[in-house]
């Protein structure tokens, strides 16, 4: 008989989890506000128990119903990471990279430690001596981004955003090389139960407006700035030669994390990867928590086939690994 379940934000990539942990057995509380809950309630079964949302005495809640919260990507803005710490609610996976995430410079150093590839950070606009993009703090799907090669363009964005209360100081945006290439998203789960790395995917995200663009001849996108809102993902298959850089990448990203920020990752995360013409993938930023790229298998992953004998969705994946923790007494190696 189980003891624990699993609590997951109704939002993201919940439709796969909510499945997975059906497929595993796993009790699963679906909570959020009733306009989030209304979709998922649109199909018959997926869920069978749903909490509505009313803050911190919700999380609250969830932990004493015997809950390991399993975060999505949107969970920091829609719950928040304070609030999640002050409940105490068991975190399937690595907590306090959710801070390392939201720090540009925090996350530059995490990606140095790893020791893979990353395009060239230009600290200071006037540095800039080629086409850039600057990134503005939290990932909004892209969203605020801008491109340039153009010191006096960047410096004077910057100081008009800061003016508008968007940021608060060049600190707090990154200024990086436009990589051109191909994008590809690199799936993974660290799994502490089997001390392995599994890779899970990959795939491609659809942004609008820089994917419409393409279906235009230049002479009517001139005077179009690109922007990149997701709104969907594509599935992409590397070339099976690629697979062991991605797989090496993936392990020295664990490494890492294990040395700056212990015990390390655990379960799924993402390398966001630009595959230059030299065939290099270079790593532009990371997610440390299921990404919405996995919802391409929703049913199942056949790279998780290559260890599991099964395809099964990355949501299965983190139910087996919460089930088999449980099985095992070994719940506090896989929550934070
Ligand atoms: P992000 O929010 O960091 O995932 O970036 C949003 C999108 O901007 C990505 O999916 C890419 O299409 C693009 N992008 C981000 N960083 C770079 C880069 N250094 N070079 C080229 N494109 C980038």
């Amino acid at each position: 008989m189980n003891r624990v379940g699993i609590a997951v934000y109704a939002s993201h990539s919940a439709i796969q989890i909510l499945i997975g942990a059906k497929e595993e057995g796993l009790p699963i509380t679906l909570f959020g506000p009733p306009e989030a809950l209304k979709l998922y309630r649109r199909f018959p079964g997926l869920i069978s128990n749903a909490v509505e949302y009313r803050g911190e005495d919700s999380l609250n809640l969830l932990k004493e119903q015997g809950n390991i919260l399993v975060p999505s990507g949107s969970i920091v803005e829609y719950v928040g990471y304070e609030a999640i710490k002050r409940s105490g609610i068991p975190y399937f996976g690595l907590k306090e990279l959710i801070k390392w995430e939201s720090d540009w410079s925090l996350k530059l150093r995490l990606l140095r430690e790893a020791d893979i590839p990353i395009p060239k950070i230009f600290k200071e606009p006037q540095d800039v001596d080629s086409t850039v993009i600057v990134k503005l703090p939290g990932a909004k799907g892209g969203k605020g981004f801008f491109i340039s090669k153009s010191p006096e363009e960047i410096e004077s964005r910057i100081a008009r955003l800061i003016a508008d209360g968007k940021i608060k100081s060049l600190d707090d945006v990154c200024i990086q090389e436009y990589v051109v290439g191909a994008t590809m998203y690199a799936h993974y789960f660290q799994s502490p139960i089997f001390d392995r790395l599994e890779i899970t995917g990959f795939d491609i995200r659809y942004e609008t407006n820089v994917d419409g663009l393409k279906r235009l001849p230049p002479s009517f996108t001139e005077e179009i700035s690109p922007s990149f809102t997701v709104c969907g993902n594509i599935p992409v298959y590397p070339r099976e030669k690629l697979l062991e850089t991605f797989i090496e990448y993936g392990e020295r990203f664990v490494e890492a994390t294990k040395r700056l920020i212990p015990p390390g990752i655990v379960g799924p995360f993402c390398l966001e990867c630009i595959v230059n013409e030299d065939l290099e993938p270079i790593v532009f930023e990371f997610s440390g928590r299921i990404v919405a790229g996995t919802n391409i298998y929703l049913l199942g992953s056949p790279y998780l086939k290559l260890y599991w004998g099964k395809e099964m969705s990355v949501g299965r994946r983190i139910a087996k690994e919460i089930k088999i923790a449980e099985e095992t007494n070994r719940l506090n190696e896989i929550v934070t």
